[in-house]
């Protein structure tokens, strides 16, 4: 049985070209960037070359680019700075942040070292900018604000709220993790003042990720050490991953091309499913979304049990409803966006990338059918609905 997955938001497969180009830095050319000899320049100048892809990549300057281990490290560099710099700085969030903004503020606030405040969103998803422009009548250091979101795929429209937070003297902090290679991510028409990106997101390697931090802006290191990326990120570089993130880079520029065609890909599936399963909804349908997204309820079923028998059949998802001990409850995004419980603990996000073909999604559709078909008839007899 061949496998199709449609977890890409999760992780994505590493491009070819990339673990082309860095198997040489981990065979041949494995000096340390820092080193004076020439394997140690040959890295050097590989993470150079990397530094520029993503630079360019973003509209960004080269000094403007910290390399880190993921995306969540990227997004707590930017909100340790907020603490370092200031005693009790006020940080406001949206309500559906990635859990590395959302955990990391609720700590501060456990341990009393920052005031937050969470802005809510629309029922459809969109950040309600109402709301944002009410909190930030209050004087607040820092605004963490995702780009695209990584269960529904909604957009949000960031350089409105840019606008609003520079008005404010606040700095702004852009996740841009689900963002990159998807649509356009360019930090002079976001209004960003930092950026977040993580590479396996886009077909690099795990372990590697990006923090832009503008020209000016205060970066507090989270660790010391050997002050790499100018001091901002101490630690010796993986010079490897970096240079598949270098790579990985501009391919996925090059294949914004192809956007509109994975997301006729995804509104075939959409489609596909909701004329076997005319009750399912689609969440955020009505906003901007990424062209790779969907996320679809289908109500009064349990999403853990649906990945389960799509994974039994060769599909690969992920749950929208988070499972604890067996029972799952709704997301915190599905709740933020005011989806009935019934529908949110049966939310099932399906993610497609550049690889994905036509054949797979038909496919897709044909084993989803049959699957939550049958979970359907069997969920019917048992809870009596
Ligand atoms: N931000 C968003 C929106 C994400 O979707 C993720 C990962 O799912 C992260 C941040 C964290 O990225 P990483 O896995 O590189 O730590």
């Amino acid at each position: 049985m061949n496998v199709i997955y449609l977890d890409n938001n999760a992780t994505t497969r590493t491009a070819d070209e990339a673990v082309d180009a860095m198997e040489a830095y981990y065979r041949d050319f494995y000096g340390n960037p820092h080193s004076a000899h020439r394997l140690g320049r040959r890295a050097h100048e590989a993470i150079e070359a990397a530094r520029r892809e993503i630079a360019e990549g973003i509209g960004a300057g080269l000094e403007e680019i910290v390399f880190t281990s993921c995306g969540t490290e990227s997004n707590a560099i930017a909100i340790m700075t907020a603490v370092a710099q200031k005693k009790q700085p006020r940080i406001v969030v949206t309500a559906v942040e990635h859990p590395s903004v959302l955990s990391l503020v609720e700590s501060l606030v456990a341990t009393g070292r920052a005031d937050v405040d969470v802005v809510s969103v629309l029922p459809g998803g969109a950040i309600d900018l109402e709301a944002l422009d009410r909190s930030l009548h209050q004087p607040a250091d820092l605004l963490c604000l995702m780009l695209a979101q990584n269960e529904t795929g909604v957009i949000h429209d960031v350089a409105a709220a840019a606008r609003i937070a520079r008005a404010a003297g606040t700095r702004l902090l852009v996740d841009a993790v689900q963002a990159f290679g998807k649509i356009d991510v360019d930090v002079e028409a976001l209004g960003a003042d930092y950026l977040s990106l993580s590479g396996h997101k886009f077909h690099a390697p795990k372990g590697v990720g990006v923090l832009y931090a503008r020209r000016g802006t205060p970066v507090e290191p989270l660790w010391h050490g050997g002050g790499q990326e100018a001091g901002r990120r101490s630690g010796t570089e993986p010079v490897p991953s970096i240079v598949g993130l270098g790579v990985a880079a501009r391919l996925a520029v090059k294949s914004l091309e192809r956007a509109a065609e994975v997301a006729s890909l995804r509104n075939r599936l959409e489609e596909g499913v909701l004329e076997t399963f005319p009750s399912a909804t689609i969440n955020g349908a009505a906003q901007p979304r990424l062209p790779n997204t969907s996320s679809i309820s289908f109500p009064s079923l349990r999403a853990d049990q649906i990945v389960d028998a799509l994974d039994a059949v060769g599909v690969c998802v992920s749950a929208g409803a988070a499972c604890h001990s067996g029972a799952p409850s709704a997301s915190r995004t599905m709740r933020a966006m005011g989806v009935d419980d019934a529908s949110a603990i049966g939310t099932v996000r399906f993610s497609l990338s550049r690889d994905t073909t036509a054949a797979e999604i038909d496919e897709a559709i044909v084993r989803i059918g049959e699957v939550v078909g049958s979970m359907r008839r069997g969920g019917e007899v048992a809870a009596g609905v």
